[in-house]
């Protein structure tokens, strides 16, 4: 890896595991949109399917259904390799031994060499609301997954002997939403690939002028609206020897 984070040397393989669609756009977008166009391969794997995200006038099947497709073409445009759903129960999610192994289980069939998850330990967003519990549970199993489980043998030595996936620990961990952040990217430059992305969630955004409003005003306290400055923050963990 070169001194920069996140320019790594060969291409990487990325799987990103959060709570619901929509969250990768949200947290990370931009990042995931250059680390694509430098050419690593990026996959989704999303805890829910974000089924509570709506009013009364749909149904949380037919909203599942319709989450799915705007996740899938929001990764289109972030430019993602595959998108898939363990499509458990929205705002319900806590991080148990079972998920843990259902995490151990991606992380070891796919041996990324880099995991994006988000910060559990945020309780209070920056813009003053409660982190969704689902965040704080995505982040805890992922990060309980990864280490020390993943790795060692003697966790889940089931899927090793029914599934023949051996043990793997990512050499990277990428925590998006942090508390204390270890790395702060400038994406000014790819920001609006994170916007175009984000206006896919359709049923999440609300009018759509109003939400890029809301998006552009997003920018760093140093920069003004005619010239804005926009960031993703990162705590970053290594397990390379
Ligand atoms: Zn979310």
């Amino acid at each position: 890896m070169t001194d920069q984070p996140g320019t790594w040397e060969t291409p990487q393989k990325i799987l990103v595991i959060l709570a619901h669609p929509d969250d990768p756009e949200f947290f990370c977008g931009a990042t995931l949109a250059r680390w694509a166009r430098a050419g690593h391969k990026i996959h989704y794997l999303l805890l829910t399917c974000g089924d509570k995200g709506g009013g009364i006038d749909i149904t949380p099947e037919q909203l599942c259904t319709s989450r799915h497709i705007e996740q899938q073409n929001a990764a289109n445009i972030i430019g993602v390799q595959s998108v898939r759903f363990l499509d458990m129960e929205d705002g319900y999610l806590i991080p148990t031994l079972d998920l843990r192994r259902e995490i151990v289980r991606a992380i070891r069939r796919e041996k990324p060499d880099i995991l994006v998850t988000c910060d559990p330990t945020l309780l209070y967003t920056w813009f003053g609301k409660v982190n969704h519990p689902d965040h704080r549970a995505a982040g805890q199993v992922v990060l309980d997954a990864a280490f020390p489980a993943a790795g060692n043998v003697h966790f889940f030595p089931e899927l090793i002997k029914n599934e023949g996936l051996q043990p793997h620990t990512p050499p990277e961990i990428w925590v998006s939403l942090p508390v204390e952040p270890t790395i702060v990217l400038d994406i000014t430059d790819i920001w609006e690939i994170k916007l175009q992305a984000l206006k896919e969630h359709k049923s999440q955004i609300g009018d759509p002028d109003k939400f890029e409003e809301r998006m552009r005003s997003r920018h760093t306290d140093d920069s003004t609206n005619e010239n804005p400055r926009y960031e993703e923050k990162f705590r970053r963990l290594s397990f390379r020897q």
